[in-house]
Formats: C-alpha cells, sequence, structure tokens
C-alpha cells in the first residue's frame, strides 16, 4: 500500500521508508522532481550538484511524534548571468529552506498556541504527539503577520503583569471585534492618553476604577464617555457584599448563640452598681450591636492588611479610616470594645445598695421597694426603680442555665429579611457609583 494515503507528502517527494516506535514514526522521505527553480533568477535548472539530509519534525500521525529524514539536491544554475552558481532545492508549500519543522507542524502549533497558554500548550501538544516547548509556540505565535489597523470606538482598557507583582503593562482591547489592538510597556496615564491621543474616534472608555486610567481617559479622549467595565463592577460590588456579610454575619452569631451554661454560685450574682445602666430598648441595642460588628469586621480586616505587609499609612487611606484609629487598634492588641456610655447620675444612686440588699433578700415587688425608699428620702418616680429592677431581672435570666431551648430568634425569616437589607444596602451604595461614572465623562 502507498504510505503516502495515510501521510500525504506534496507532489514530487517519496516515502522510501517507515520505521514505527510505540510513540514515533520515522520516514525517510527523497524529492524526486526532475528540475528546481534558481531563487535568485528563477530559472528552472535539472543539473544536481550533489544530494544531502535535513531532518524535520512534522505534524504527528494519530498522536505519534513524526520526523522526516529527508533527502533534498542541489542543483546548478545554467543562467550565465545569474549570482548563483548553486542552490539548493526548494520545498515552498512543505518547509522553509532554514527551518526545522514542516509548514503544517508550524501551523499546528500556533493554533495550539493562540487556543492556550504557552504552558498549557505544550501539555496538549505533546498529548497530541507535537514535541515543543514554550519558546517555541510563544516564536510560533511571534511569527504571525500584525492585523492592520482598525479603527476603534469601544475601548477597553486594564493593566496585565509582565511580573507579577513587580512590572505591569497595558492592554488594549478593540470591545467590538474583541481584538487585542494594543499592548503598552507600563501602566502610567501619560503613555495610555498618549495612545489615545491619536484615535480622535474613541466614543467610549471602558476601564477599571483607578486613578490612573481615568486620567488618561480625561486627557487622551475627553469626547469619550467613561464606563466602569463589568469586571471591576462586579468584583467592586463582591467585596462590598463580603463586608457587609461579615458584618452581619457577626449580627447572626450574636442572634443565634445559646447562652452559655454557667455555675451555680454565677446565678446567685446580680450586676454591681457600677455596672448598672437602665436596659436599652431593644432597637437600640440592636444598632449598637450592628455598628460593633461592623468595627469588628474592619478591625479584621485592618489586622490582616497588616499581616500582609501593609503600613498603616497604606491602610488607612485604602479603608478610609484615620491613620490614627489604625495605629491605635494597631497598637492594642485586641478589639477595642466601645466606651460604654456615660451613666447619668441620678438621685436613685444613694438608694440603690439599699434596693440591692432588699433584692437579695427576696423582695420582687418594685411598688413595696418605692415606697420604702420614699420614706427615707427618695423624691424620685417608680419608674426608676422599675427599670433598676428590671436590670436585677434581666442579669439574673441572662446567669440562670438554659440549655434547653436555644434560641431560635434566627429564624428563615430574619435571614431572608437580612438578605433583602444587604442587597438593598449594595445596590443603594453602588448604584450612585455607577451612575456617576456614565453622568460626568470628563472628570471620571
Ligand atoms: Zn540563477
Amino acid at each position: 500500500m502507498d504510505a503516502t494515503l495515510l501521510f500525504p507528502l506534496p507532489e514530487g517527494m517519496l516515502i522510501e521508508d517507515v520505521q514505527a516506535t510505540e510513540t514515533s514514526l520515522s520516514l525517510t522521505v527523497r524529492a524526486t522532481h526532475p528540475t528546481s527553480c534558481c531563487p535568485f533568477c528563477s530559472q528552472a535548472s535539472s543539473s544536481i550538484h550533489s544530494h544531502y539530509q535535513r531532518t524535520l519534525s512534522d505534524a504527528s500521525c494519530v498522536g505519534r511524534q513524526v520526523q522526516l529524514s529527508l533527502t533534498v539536491r542541489r542543483f546548478y544554475c545554467r543562467n550565465r548571468v545569474c549570482e548563483r552558481k548553486v542552490f539548493t532545492e526548494r520545498l515552498p508549500h512543505f518547509v522553509q529552506p532554514w527551518a526545522r519543522m514542516t509548514i503544517r507542524l508550524s501551523q499546528h502549533l500556533q493554533a495550539v498556541g493562540l487556543a492556550t497558554s504557552s504552558r498549557g500548550g505544550i501539555k496538549l501538544a505533546v498529548r497530541l504527539g507535537m514535541q515543543t516547548s514554550r519558546q517555541t509556540l510563544l516564536r510560533r505565535i511571534m511569527e504571525l503577520p500584525d492585523l492592520p489597523e482598525e479603527s476603534v470606538l469601544y475601548l477597553g482598557i486594564d493593566d496585565f503583569s509582565l511580573w507579577r507583582g513587580q512590572r505591569f503593562g497595558t492592554i488594549l482591547v478593540n470591545l467590538e471585534t474583541h481584538h487585542i489592538v494594543d499592548l503598552l510597556a507600563d501602566r502610567r496615564a501619560e503613555t495610555a492618553a498618549t495612545w489615545m491621543q491619536q484615535r480622535p474616534d474613541i466614543m467610549a472608555v471602558s476601564r477599571d476604577r483607578g486613578a490612573e486610567y481615568a486620567k488618561a481617559a480625561a486627557d487622551g479622549a475627553p469626547q469619550a464617555i467613561n464606563v466602569a467595565d463589568r469586571f471591576h463592577v462586579v468584583k467592586n460590588l463582591t467585596e462590598a457584599l463580603q463586608l457587609l456579610l461579615a458584618r452581619c454575619q457577626e449580627e447572626i452569631k450574636a442572634a443565634s448563640q445559646t447562652p452559655e451554661p454557667c455555675q451555680d454560685e454565677q446565678s446567685k450574682q446580680v450586676v454591681s452598681l457600677e455596672e448598672w445602666r437602665p436596659p436599652e430598648p431593644a432597637h437600640v441595642e440592636k444598632a449598637r450591636l450592628a455598628r460593633r460588628a461592623g468595627r469588628y469586621a474592619r478591625y479584621q480586616q485592618v489586622v490582616e492588611l497588616q499581616e500582609g505587609g501593609m503600613k498603616p499609612k497604606e491602610i488607612a487611606q485604602r479603608m478610609g479610616i484615620a491613620q490614627r484609629t489604625i495605629r491605635r487598634w494597631l497598637a492594642s492588641g485586641t478589639f477595642p470594645e466601645a466606651r460604654k456610655r456615660r451613666k447619668r447620675q441620678s438621685s436613685f444612686e444613694v438608694f440603690a445598695p439599699y434596693v440591692l440588699s432588699r433584692w437579695k433578700a427576696g423582695e420582687r415587688n418594685g411598688l413595696a421597694l418605692w415606697r420604702e425608699i420614699k420614706e427615707q428620702g427618695y423624691t424620685g418616680t417608680g419608674r426608676t426603680v422599675y427599670r433598676y429592677l428590671e436590670t436585677l431581672k434581666q442579669a439574673e435570666g441572662k446567669r440562670i442555665c438554659q440549655p434547653a431551648t436555644p434560641r431560635s430568634a434566627f429564624s428563615a425569616n430574619t435571614a431572608v429579611w437580612l438578605g433583602c437589607r444587604v442587597i438593598r444596602r449594595a445596590w443603594m451604595r453602588w448604584s450612585k457609583r455607577i451612575w456617576l461614572l456614565f453622568a460626568k465623562p470628563a472628570s471620571r
């Protein structure tokens, strides 16, 4: 059977021998065309000077690497006015005169390189029976001719890293054709602005929310509308939602926590006079807990950033918190609780020890206690006495063990309410900013 049926070669080439192993095919091939054209004068010649061997890699055959041992010839040029007396045989559609791989293998590698990355491309190429390296893949891609310069109406701009975390360049994309239009060596505003100035037909610039590209767009394409690209909007929104959820998580934890069982002697303790504050209304307590959760989330973020090597000044700029606060938080070493609200002076203070002692003795009647201290000279209303007793009741209730019934306050309804609130707050916060981006093209 003719081997060229399974392994096609250009006309005038003959397969003389095939050696097969599990992973490779070695073909001995000879060029048989009777004439060849001189590359200088293009005159055909049939006068053979000599033969020589070329070793070429070719496109794989059913997953096997293919190696060609190709015998080609040198010809005399018989054109007397031609400078070249001897020339090597040309196989223009099959292999370049200097190449070590065939044109079709080169095209296959180009396709692999364009569809993947250099590292991923190597893995795929090897699997398909094409031995290659990262540099070869990149060279094949770099050999591709540049696309003709096209008009860019909608420009996408962003940075990319040439050396991760160290050196950055700028990538410019035509958002209509999704083609990369250009790559710039840095991400400075001046460079990008100069590039944009050469293209006055840009109508819209889609960019991140950084100051550099905002300046570049304002200087280089003042006529264009600036928009935040979807990636960065979603990224920023995700970060904001995560922060909000982190805050709410504290609330969720606080709401779903079971009161810890306590010791018997603790159950007998009641709150001291110093600690005592009139009980705060439920909505005030809730707001205070939410504020605390927010502070705690911010504190954790500050600690994480510092552990990541960021300086207090940078942390302060990034988080929009005063540098002094950041330094104080970091110096404290633990989460700094907000100071307790100041206790208002009250005429009840003098009578509170007596009420406490009566409470400990078992008196639970507020009216009776109020009457008792009124006889001793207390001029205030019974309301203060009731509030104090309420605090004592709460203090006892908290310390009495009630492990059997964990709080089910954080029900599905609460979760839905919290979710809705998070989304609403995120939307209110971000919709305004997105709108601002559209509304003030020149200044953003
Ligand atoms: Zn010639």
